[in-house]
């Protein structure tokens, strides 16, 4: 059974719609995926009536933004209540500040002499539930400003780059609580993916785990083989679920194809028995999985 709980559509900032995704990841011989757009179900029913029309296992997920002692942290959220009012609210609060960042990101690159405008990064994020840094890099690509989105990020759009600008993200604990609540499971995405130091440590894991924190993505592209053991350690220390998955962006991230990294079958259980346990305590419904 392969397994791979991490994905994006052109929802977010993907190139596949979320039909194209799922029959695409019926045709490398995955069992189940996960559609995982940031900060978004928006995808949702699309990719499970072609889930149910094709035949492959559909977990509907999302992947939120959130800060956590000053650092951008992503948790993967599978399986919440998407009309929970307090999440959703939640949701359109982070989109929102996506919206107004993009004229801000605009305005410093036409001050670094780039003529770049709203309109042309519209013009590549067309399906999107906001735009965001991916669509102003895919713009700066197409106008031949920079080879690719890793060459955009690098020069300009990343912290501490000469067009970043910083958005509103919720707060991790506060994340995991509204994802709970929504009857869902939470899982830290690329956990030590995008810093050079090993945070959060296993201790600040720990106390994540007591506010309802069920695992760690520790198989992604982003983390060397001796990260991944690291990590793989501690969950088994916690008792934390492992995951491994794709984090796949169609065209807009190389090397992120489809089922390179996969979940074993028994972490899988466990979610989706954390998931129950959640929607039980909740009382809030659990999508269902399409199979
Ligand atoms: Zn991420
Ligand atoms: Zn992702």
């Amino acid at each position: 059974m392969r397994i791979d709980l991490h994905t994006h559509s052109r929802v977010s900032d993907g190139t596949d719609s979320p039909e194209e995704l799922v029959r695409a990841a019926r045709a490398v011989g995955l069992d189940v995926v996960a559609l995982t757009d940031h900060d978004t179900a928006a995808g949702w029913d699309e990719a499970a009536a072609t889930a149910h029309e094709i035949g492959i296992e559909l977990v509907r997920g999302m992947e939120i933004s959130t800060l956590h002692q000053g650092r951008s942290v992503h948790l993967l959220g599978y399986l919440p209540d998407p009309t929970y009012e307090p999440l959703d609210r939640e949701l359109r609060h982070i989109l929102d500040g996506r919206g107004q960042r993009l004229p801000m990101m605009v305005d410093r690159l036409r001050g670094l002499g780039i003529a770049i405008t709203v309109d042309d990064v519209l013009a590549v994020s067309q399906d999107a539930a906001a735009s965001g840094r991916p669509h102003v890099a895919d713009a700066l690509v197409r106008q031949g400003v920079v080879a690719d989105r890793d060459e955009a990020f690098d020069t300009l759009l990343a912290a501490g780059r000469p067009a970043y600008v910083g958005r509103y993200a919720v707060a991790l604990d506060e994340a995991i609580r509204l994802v709970t609540a929504a009857g869902g499971v939470s899982v830290i995405a690329h956990v030590w993916g995008r810093s050079r130091s090993e945070h959060p440590d296993e201790a600040e894991l720990a106390a994540l785990q007591e506010v309802g924190l069920t695992g760690l993505e520790v198989d992604h592209q982003d983390h060397a083989p001796e990260r991944r053991e690291r990590l793989r350690g501690i969950a088994r220390d916690l008792g934390l679920v492992v995951t491994g998955s794709s984090d796949y962006h169609g065209t807009g991230k190389t090397q992120h194809d489809l089922g390179i990294n996969t979940t074993a079958p028994e972490d899988y259980h466990r979610l989706l028995e954390a998931a129950a346990a959640a929607s039980a305590a909740s009382g809030r419904e659990t999508p269902e999985v399409v199979r």
